[in-house]
Protein backbone atom coordinates (compact mmCIF):
# COMPACT_ATOMS: atom_id res chain seq x y z
CA UNK A 1 0.00 0.00 0.00
CA UNK A 2 1.43 3.54 -1.00
CA UNK A 3 2.84 5.72 1.89
CA UNK A 4 0.16 8.40 0.66
CA UNK A 5 -2.68 6.38 1.30
CA UNK A 6 -1.25 4.72 4.05
CA UNK A 7 -1.20 8.50 5.12
CA UNK A 8 -4.71 9.34 4.13
CA UNK A 9 -6.67 6.33 5.07
CA UNK A 10 -10.16 8.34 4.61
CA UNK A 11 -9.61 7.80 1.16
CA UNK A 12 -10.53 4.96 0.68
CA UNK A 13 -13.35 4.20 3.01
CA UNK A 14 -14.89 7.63 0.84
CA UNK A 15 -15.21 5.69 -2.39
CA UNK A 16 -16.67 2.35 -0.02
CA UNK A 17 -19.34 5.12 1.39
CA UNK A 18 -20.32 6.63 -2.26
CA UNK A 19 -20.28 3.00 -3.71
CA UNK A 20 -22.95 1.90 -0.38
CA UNK A 21 -24.81 5.31 -1.10
CA UNK A 22 -25.03 4.45 -4.75
CA UNK A 23 -26.02 0.89 -4.18
CA UNK A 24 -23.06 -0.63 -6.63
CA UNK A 25 -22.24 -3.91 -6.08
CA UNK A 26 -18.83 -4.19 -7.30
CA UNK A 27 -15.98 -1.59 -9.01
CA UNK A 28 -13.74 -3.57 -10.83
CA UNK A 29 -10.17 -1.59 -11.16
CA UNK A 30 -8.06 -2.94 -14.55
CA UNK A 31 -4.77 -2.22 -14.42
CA UNK A 32 -1.95 -2.73 -17.12
CA UNK A 33 1.40 -0.88 -17.23
CA UNK A 34 2.19 -2.72 -20.57
CA UNK A 35 -0.26 -1.45 -22.61
CA UNK A 36 -0.96 1.51 -20.16
CA UNK A 37 -4.30 0.16 -19.73
CA UNK A 38 -6.34 1.83 -16.70
CA UNK A 39 -9.89 1.04 -16.84
CA UNK A 40 -12.42 1.15 -14.11
CA UNK A 41 -15.85 -1.39 -14.50
CA UNK A 42 -18.98 -0.59 -12.46
CA UNK A 43 -21.38 -3.24 -11.88
CA UNK A 44 -24.25 -1.26 -9.76
CA UNK A 45 -27.10 -4.12 -9.97
CA UNK A 46 -27.45 -7.37 -11.33
CA UNK A 47 -30.91 -8.36 -10.01
CA UNK A 48 -32.60 -8.65 -13.17
CA UNK A 49 -29.96 -9.77 -15.03
CA UNK A 50 -26.12 -9.42 -16.09
CA UNK A 51 -25.18 -6.01 -15.97
CA UNK A 52 -24.44 -4.01 -19.38
CA UNK A 53 -23.40 -0.66 -20.62
CA UNK A 54 -20.89 0.55 -22.93
CA UNK A 55 -17.35 1.06 -22.51
CA UNK A 56 -16.28 4.69 -22.87
CA UNK A 57 -12.55 6.27 -23.24
CA UNK A 58 -12.07 9.90 -22.55
CA UNK A 59 -9.21 11.54 -21.14
CA UNK A 60 -10.36 12.64 -17.40
CA UNK A 61 -9.08 14.90 -15.76
CA UNK A 62 -8.16 13.13 -12.69
CA UNK A 63 -9.23 9.51 -11.60
CA UNK A 64 -11.88 11.15 -9.11
CA UNK A 65 -13.71 12.41 -12.36
CA UNK A 66 -13.49 8.76 -13.93
CA UNK A 67 -14.88 7.09 -10.78
CA UNK A 68 -17.42 9.17 -10.38
CA UNK A 69 -18.36 9.38 -14.04
CA UNK A 70 -18.41 5.05 -14.16
CA UNK A 71 -20.74 4.75 -10.98
CA UNK A 72 -23.23 7.47 -12.69
CA UNK A 73 -23.06 6.15 -15.06
CA UNK A 74 -23.61 2.05 -14.71
CA UNK A 75 -26.43 3.33 -12.01
CA UNK A 76 -28.39 5.18 -14.81
CA UNK A 77 -28.41 1.76 -16.94
CA UNK A 78 -29.68 -0.13 -13.93
CA UNK A 79 -32.67 2.86 -13.84
CA UNK A 80 -33.06 2.12 -17.84
CA UNK A 81 -32.71 -1.59 -17.87
CA UNK A 82 -35.70 -2.19 -15.17
CA UNK A 83 -37.74 0.64 -16.03
CA UNK A 84 -37.78 -1.03 -20.12
CA UNK A 85 -38.68 -4.35 -18.64
CA UNK A 86 -35.44 -6.02 -20.10
CA UNK A 87 -33.91 -8.63 -18.02
CA UNK A 88 -30.58 -6.82 -17.72
CA UNK A 89 -28.28 -5.01 -15.03
CA UNK A 90 -26.68 -1.64 -14.69
CA UNK A 91 -23.12 -1.58 -15.67
CA UNK A 92 -20.80 0.25 -17.35
CA UNK A 93 -17.11 1.09 -17.78
CA UNK A 94 -14.78 3.64 -18.81
CA UNK A 95 -11.34 3.91 -19.67
CA UNK A 96 -8.97 6.40 -18.53
CA UNK A 97 -7.22 8.44 -21.78
CA UNK A 98 -7.20 9.99 -25.30
CA UNK A 99 -9.00 8.06 -27.58
CA UNK A 100 -7.59 10.22 -30.38
CA UNK A 101 -4.04 8.52 -29.55
CA UNK A 102 -4.19 6.22 -26.79
CA UNK A 103 -5.58 3.73 -27.89
CA UNK A 104 -3.57 0.12 -29.47
CA UNK A 105 -4.51 -3.73 -29.95
CA UNK A 106 -3.13 -4.63 -26.95
CA UNK A 107 -4.51 -2.49 -24.71
CA UNK A 108 -8.27 -3.04 -26.05
CA UNK A 109 -7.89 -7.19 -25.98
CA UNK A 110 -6.27 -6.73 -22.19
CA UNK A 111 -9.43 -4.80 -21.14
CA UNK A 112 -11.59 -7.79 -23.39
CA UNK A 113 -9.74 -10.03 -21.16
CA UNK A 114 -10.69 -8.26 -17.84
CA UNK A 115 -13.95 -7.96 -19.12
CA UNK A 116 -14.11 -11.80 -20.12
CA UNK A 117 -12.95 -12.31 -16.81
CA UNK A 118 -16.19 -11.61 -14.84
CA UNK A 119 -17.81 -14.44 -16.75
CA UNK A 120 -20.76 -12.43 -18.19
CA UNK A 121 -21.70 -10.33 -14.76
CA UNK A 122 -20.61 -7.30 -17.11
CA UNK A 123 -21.05 -7.03 -20.62
CA UNK A 124 -19.76 -4.40 -22.66
CA UNK A 125 -21.07 -2.38 -26.05
CA UNK A 126 -19.40 1.15 -27.38
CA UNK A 127 -19.92 4.10 -25.98
CA UNK A 128 -18.10 7.20 -26.17
CA UNK A 129 -14.37 7.48 -27.38
CA UNK A 130 -14.64 3.97 -28.96
CA UNK A 131 -15.15 2.81 -32.42
CA UNK A 132 -15.98 -0.46 -34.12
CA UNK A 133 -12.94 -1.42 -34.71
CA UNK A 134 -11.80 -1.33 -31.27
CA UNK A 135 -14.94 -3.78 -30.29
CA UNK A 136 -13.28 -6.11 -32.79
CA UNK A 137 -10.46 -6.10 -30.65
CA UNK A 138 -12.15 -6.61 -27.29
CA UNK A 139 -14.38 -9.26 -28.61
CA UNK A 140 -11.11 -10.91 -29.52
CA UNK A 141 -11.28 -11.67 -25.95
CA UNK A 142 -14.37 -12.11 -24.45
CA UNK A 143 -17.64 -13.11 -25.58
CA UNK A 144 -19.63 -10.55 -23.13
CA UNK A 145 -19.84 -7.76 -26.18
CA UNK A 146 -22.76 -6.50 -27.63
CA UNK A 147 -24.03 -3.81 -30.51
CA UNK A 148 -21.48 -5.31 -32.77
CA UNK A 149 -21.43 -4.46 -36.52
CA UNK A 150 -23.74 -6.61 -38.58
CA UNK A 151 -20.29 -7.97 -40.33
CA UNK A 152 -19.27 -9.13 -37.10
CA UNK A 153 -22.68 -10.88 -36.79
CA UNK A 154 -24.44 -8.28 -34.71
CA UNK A 155 -27.89 -5.86 -35.30
CA UNK A 156 -25.47 -2.57 -36.75
CA UNK A 157 -25.99 1.03 -34.76
CA UNK A 158 -29.22 1.23 -32.52
CA UNK A 159 -29.82 4.75 -32.97
CA UNK A 160 -32.58 4.88 -35.36
CA UNK A 161 -34.57 2.45 -32.70
CA UNK A 162 -33.08 5.48 -30.11
CA UNK A 163 -34.73 8.12 -31.89
CA UNK A 164 -37.88 6.26 -32.41
CA UNK A 165 -38.13 5.50 -28.76
CA UNK A 166 -37.59 9.10 -28.23
CA UNK A 167 -40.32 10.06 -30.57
CA UNK A 168 -42.97 7.74 -28.89
CA UNK A 169 -41.88 9.69 -25.46
CA UNK A 170 -42.20 12.95 -27.14
CA UNK A 171 -45.61 11.99 -28.61
CA UNK A 172 -46.43 10.99 -25.35
CA UNK A 173 -45.64 14.26 -23.88
CA UNK A 174 -47.84 15.78 -26.41
CA UNK A 175 -51.08 14.14 -25.31
CA UNK A 176 -50.52 14.96 -22.05
CA UNK A 177 -49.99 18.79 -22.93
CA UNK A 178 -51.84 19.32 -25.88
CA UNK A 179 -54.61 16.51 -25.43
CA UNK A 180 -53.25 15.31 -28.60
CA UNK A 181 -50.23 13.58 -29.41
CA UNK A 182 -50.14 14.74 -33.03
CA UNK A 183 -47.01 16.71 -33.54
CA UNK A 184 -47.92 18.21 -36.85
CA UNK A 185 -47.32 22.14 -36.55
CA UNK A 186 -44.98 21.69 -33.37
CA UNK A 187 -42.07 23.61 -32.99
CA UNK A 188 -39.41 21.19 -32.51
CA UNK A 189 -35.75 22.51 -31.28
CA UNK A 190 -33.74 19.32 -32.10
CA UNK A 191 -30.22 20.07 -30.55
CA UNK A 192 -27.25 17.98 -31.84
CA UNK A 193 -27.89 15.69 -35.54
CA UNK A 194 -25.56 12.98 -34.89
CA UNK A 195 -26.87 9.40 -35.55
CA UNK A 196 -30.06 9.82 -33.23
CA UNK A 197 -30.67 13.26 -33.90
CA UNK A 198 -30.37 13.26 -37.74
CA UNK A 199 -32.68 10.12 -37.27
CA UNK A 200 -35.43 11.83 -34.96
CA UNK A 201 -35.57 14.98 -37.49
CA UNK A 202 -36.40 12.36 -40.79
CA UNK A 203 -39.37 11.13 -37.84
CA UNK A 204 -40.78 14.73 -37.41
CA UNK A 205 -40.15 16.02 -40.62
CA UNK A 206 -42.76 13.13 -41.72
CA UNK A 207 -45.19 14.19 -39.13
CA UNK A 208 -44.99 17.67 -40.25
CA UNK A 209 -43.49 19.20 -37.18
CA UNK A 210 -41.72 22.46 -37.51
CA UNK A 211 -37.65 21.55 -36.95
CA UNK A 212 -34.90 23.60 -35.88
CA UNK A 213 -31.48 22.28 -35.90
CA UNK A 214 -28.36 23.00 -34.07
CA UNK A 215 -24.99 21.41 -34.06
CA UNK A 216 -21.22 22.48 -33.43
CA UNK A 217 -20.37 20.59 -36.31
CA UNK A 218 -21.36 22.01 -39.98
CA UNK A 219 -20.50 18.48 -41.74
CA UNK A 220 -23.32 17.43 -39.83
CA UNK A 221 -26.07 19.96 -40.23
CA UNK A 222 -25.09 19.75 -44.29
CA UNK A 223 -26.60 16.64 -44.90
CA UNK A 224 -29.75 17.25 -42.82
CA UNK A 225 -30.62 20.63 -44.43
CA UNK A 226 -30.22 19.52 -47.57
CA UNK A 227 -32.31 16.17 -47.43
CA UNK A 228 -35.17 18.21 -44.58
CA UNK A 229 -37.10 21.21 -44.55
CA UNK A 230 -35.50 22.30 -41.32
CA UNK A 231 -34.48 25.63 -40.31
CA UNK A 232 -30.73 25.89 -39.08
CA UNK A 233 -30.17 27.86 -35.95
CA UNK A 234 -26.56 28.64 -34.32
CA UNK A 235 -25.64 25.86 -31.56
CA UNK A 236 -25.00 28.38 -29.14
CA UNK A 237 -28.47 29.91 -29.22
CA UNK A 238 -30.88 27.26 -29.94
CA UNK A 239 -32.02 27.32 -26.57
CA UNK A 240 -33.75 30.65 -26.46
CA UNK A 241 -35.38 30.28 -29.83
CA UNK A 242 -38.96 30.05 -29.82
CA UNK A 243 -40.21 26.50 -29.38
CA UNK A 244 -42.77 23.97 -28.22
CA UNK A 245 -40.60 21.11 -27.75
CA UNK A 246 -36.89 20.90 -26.58
CA UNK A 247 -35.17 17.75 -28.14
CA UNK A 248 -31.70 17.39 -26.59
CA UNK A 249 -29.71 14.98 -28.45
CA UNK A 250 -25.96 15.98 -28.00
CA UNK A 251 -24.34 15.89 -24.30
CA UNK A 252 -25.90 16.13 -21.27
CA UNK A 253 -26.36 18.22 -18.55
CA UNK A 254 -28.06 21.13 -20.13
CA UNK A 255 -30.83 21.88 -17.87
CA UNK A 256 -29.55 24.02 -15.45
CA UNK A 257 -30.16 27.11 -13.09
CA UNK A 258 -30.08 28.96 -15.95
CA UNK A 259 -31.74 27.31 -18.87
CA UNK A 260 -34.58 26.35 -17.65
CA UNK A 261 -35.97 29.63 -16.43
CA UNK A 262 -35.19 30.82 -20.11
CA UNK A 263 -36.53 27.83 -21.63
CA UNK A 264 -40.13 28.54 -23.87
CA UNK A 265 -40.48 25.31 -24.37
CA UNK A 266 -43.12 23.56 -22.51
CA UNK A 267 -41.88 19.65 -23.08
CA UNK A 268 -38.63 18.54 -22.59
CA UNK A 269 -37.96 15.12 -24.85
CA UNK A 270 -34.57 13.85 -26.10
CA UNK A 271 -32.11 11.36 -26.35
CA UNK A 272 -29.10 12.70 -24.26
CA UNK A 273 -28.71 11.32 -21.34
CA UNK A 274 -28.16 13.19 -17.85
CA UNK A 275 -30.17 15.71 -19.26
CA UNK A 276 -30.84 17.54 -16.04
CA UNK A 277 -27.52 18.71 -14.51
CA UNK A 278 -28.76 17.83 -11.05
CA UNK A 279 -31.36 15.51 -10.90
CA UNK A 280 -32.73 16.83 -7.56
CA UNK A 281 -32.90 20.12 -8.37
CA UNK A 282 -33.64 20.47 -11.71
CA UNK A 283 -36.28 17.90 -12.13
CA UNK A 284 -38.26 20.10 -9.59
CA UNK A 285 -37.21 23.38 -11.62
CA UNK A 286 -38.83 22.47 -14.53
CA UNK A 287 -41.64 21.56 -12.99
CA UNK A 288 -42.14 24.96 -11.03
CA UNK A 289 -41.55 26.60 -14.83
CA UNK A 290 -44.24 24.53 -16.46
CA UNK A 291 -42.20 22.60 -18.59
CA UNK A 292 -42.94 18.78 -18.80
CA UNK A 293 -39.94 16.59 -18.84
CA UNK A 294 -39.97 13.17 -20.09
CA UNK A 295 -37.43 11.33 -18.15
CA UNK A 296 -33.93 10.55 -20.43
CA UNK A 297 -33.39 7.36 -19.45
CA UNK A 298 -36.63 6.03 -20.27
CA UNK A 299 -37.01 7.32 -23.77
CA UNK A 300 -33.85 6.67 -25.06
CA UNK A 301 -34.03 3.53 -24.47
CA UNK A 302 -34.57 2.02 -27.78
CA UNK A 303 -30.75 1.51 -27.90
CA UNK A 304 -30.44 -0.43 -25.03
CA UNK A 305 -33.74 -2.54 -26.38
CA UNK A 306 -31.84 -2.78 -29.38
CA UNK A 307 -28.60 -4.55 -27.62
CA UNK A 308 -30.35 -6.60 -25.85
CA UNK A 309 -32.45 -7.75 -28.70
CA UNK A 310 -28.91 -8.86 -30.31
CA UNK A 311 -27.94 -11.20 -27.30
CA UNK A 312 -31.62 -12.69 -27.27
CA UNK A 313 -31.78 -13.43 -30.52
CA UNK A 314 -32.52 -10.28 -32.95
CA UNK A 315 -35.82 -9.40 -34.54
CA UNK A 316 -36.19 -6.21 -35.72
CA UNK A 317 -39.68 -5.66 -35.82
CA UNK A 318 -40.01 -6.94 -32.66
CA UNK A 319 -37.64 -4.09 -30.84
CA UNK A 320 -39.39 -1.35 -32.94
CA UNK A 321 -42.67 -2.73 -31.04
CA UNK A 322 -40.62 -2.57 -27.76
CA UNK A 323 -39.50 1.06 -28.58
CA UNK A 324 -43.29 2.07 -29.17
CA UNK A 325 -44.17 0.94 -25.82
CA UNK A 326 -41.85 3.67 -24.50
CA UNK A 327 -45.22 5.55 -25.39
CA UNK A 328 -47.70 3.99 -23.06
CA UNK A 329 -44.73 3.84 -20.05
CA UNK A 330 -44.06 7.43 -20.58
CA UNK A 331 -47.74 8.28 -19.97
CA UNK A 332 -47.98 5.90 -17.13
CA UNK A 333 -45.20 7.41 -15.28
CA UNK A 334 -46.43 10.85 -16.04
CA UNK A 335 -49.83 10.11 -13.88
CA UNK A 336 -47.58 8.18 -11.21
CA UNK A 337 -45.68 11.63 -10.58
CA UNK A 338 -48.57 13.54 -10.52
CA UNK A 339 -50.80 11.01 -7.97
CA UNK A 340 -47.26 11.07 -5.82
CA UNK A 341 -46.83 15.05 -5.72
CA UNK A 342 -42.74 14.25 -7.22
CA UNK A 343 -40.95 15.23 -10.41
CA UNK A 344 -41.00 12.69 -13.43
CA UNK A 345 -37.57 12.12 -13.33
CA UNK A 346 -38.36 10.78 -9.95
CA UNK A 347 -41.66 8.77 -10.36
CA UNK A 348 -39.45 7.00 -13.67
CA UNK A 349 -36.64 6.07 -10.85
CA UNK A 350 -38.93 5.48 -8.63
CA UNK A 351 -40.77 2.45 -10.62
CA UNK A 352 -37.87 1.02 -11.98
CA UNK A 353 -36.80 0.48 -8.28
CA UNK A 354 -39.79 -1.14 -7.44
CA UNK A 355 -39.47 -4.12 -10.24
CA UNK A 356 -35.48 -4.56 -8.51
CA UNK A 357 -36.60 -4.52 -5.36
CA UNK A 358 -39.95 -6.74 -5.63
CA UNK A 359 -37.71 -9.26 -7.99
CA UNK A 360 -34.35 -9.01 -5.73
CA UNK A 361 -36.02 -8.78 -2.41
CA UNK A 362 -33.68 -6.05 -1.68
CA UNK A 363 -33.30 -2.05 -1.11
CA UNK A 364 -32.34 -0.10 -3.50
CA UNK A 365 -31.34 3.49 -2.93
CA UNK A 366 -31.91 6.45 -4.91
P1 LIG B 1 -23.41 11.52 -31.89
O1 LIG B 1 -22.05 11.76 -31.38
O2 LIG B 1 -23.60 10.75 -33.14
O3 LIG B 1 -24.21 12.89 -32.05
C1 LIG B 1 -24.11 13.95 -31.17
C2 LIG B 1 -24.12 15.22 -31.99
O4 LIG B 1 -24.19 16.33 -31.12
C3 LIG B 1 -22.85 15.40 -32.83
O5 LIG B 1 -23.21 15.66 -34.17
C4 LIG B 1 -22.16 16.59 -32.18
O6 LIG B 1 -21.43 17.36 -33.10
C5 LIG B 1 -23.33 17.35 -31.63
N1 LIG B 1 -23.03 18.27 -30.55
C6 LIG B 1 -22.13 18.16 -29.54
N2 LIG B 1 -22.18 19.25 -28.75
C7 LIG B 1 -23.16 20.04 -29.24
C8 LIG B 1 -23.71 21.29 -28.86
N3 LIG B 1 -23.27 21.94 -27.79
N4 LIG B 1 -24.70 21.81 -29.60
C9 LIG B 1 -25.17 21.17 -30.69
N5 LIG B 1 -24.67 19.99 -31.11
C10 LIG B 1 -23.70 19.43 -30.40
O7 LIG B 1 -24.19 10.80 -30.69
P2 LIG B 1 -25.55 10.01 -30.78
O8 LIG B 1 -25.27 8.57 -30.86
O9 LIG B 1 -26.45 10.66 -31.77
O10 LIG B 1 -26.13 10.27 -29.31
C11 LIG B 1 -26.68 11.52 -28.96
C12 LIG B 1 -27.01 11.52 -27.48
O11 LIG B 1 -27.94 10.47 -27.18
C13 LIG B 1 -25.81 11.27 -26.57
O12 LIG B 1 -25.97 11.98 -25.38
C14 LIG B 1 -25.90 9.78 -26.27
O13 LIG B 1 -25.29 9.46 -25.03
C15 LIG B 1 -27.40 9.59 -26.21
N6 LIG B 1 -27.84 8.22 -26.52
C16 LIG B 1 -27.55 7.67 -27.71
C17 LIG B 1 -27.99 6.39 -28.00
C18 LIG B 1 -27.71 5.75 -29.33
O14 LIG B 1 -28.36 4.74 -29.66
N7 LIG B 1 -26.84 6.27 -30.15
C19 LIG B 1 -28.73 5.68 -27.05
C20 LIG B 1 -29.03 6.29 -25.83
C21 LIG B 1 -28.58 7.57 -25.57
Amino acid sequence: MSEELLANPSTSSLLFDEVSKMGHEQVVFCNDPNTGLKAIIGIHNTVLGPSLGGTRMWPYKNEKSAIIDVLRLSRGMTFKAAISGLNLGGGKAVIIGDPKKGKNEAMLRRFGKFVDGLGGRYITAEDVGMSEKDMEYIAMETEHVTGLPEKLGGAGDPSPVTAYGTYMGMKAAAKKVYGSDSLEGKIVAVQGVGHVGANLVELLVKEKATVLVSDIFEEKIEPVAKEFKVQVVPSDEIMGYPMDIYAPCALGATLDDETIPNLKARIVAGAANNQLADEDIHGPLCQQHGILYAPDFLINAGGLMNVYGELMGYDREIIFSKAENIYDTTLSIFELAEKEGVHTQLAAMKLAQKRIESVGKIKLPL
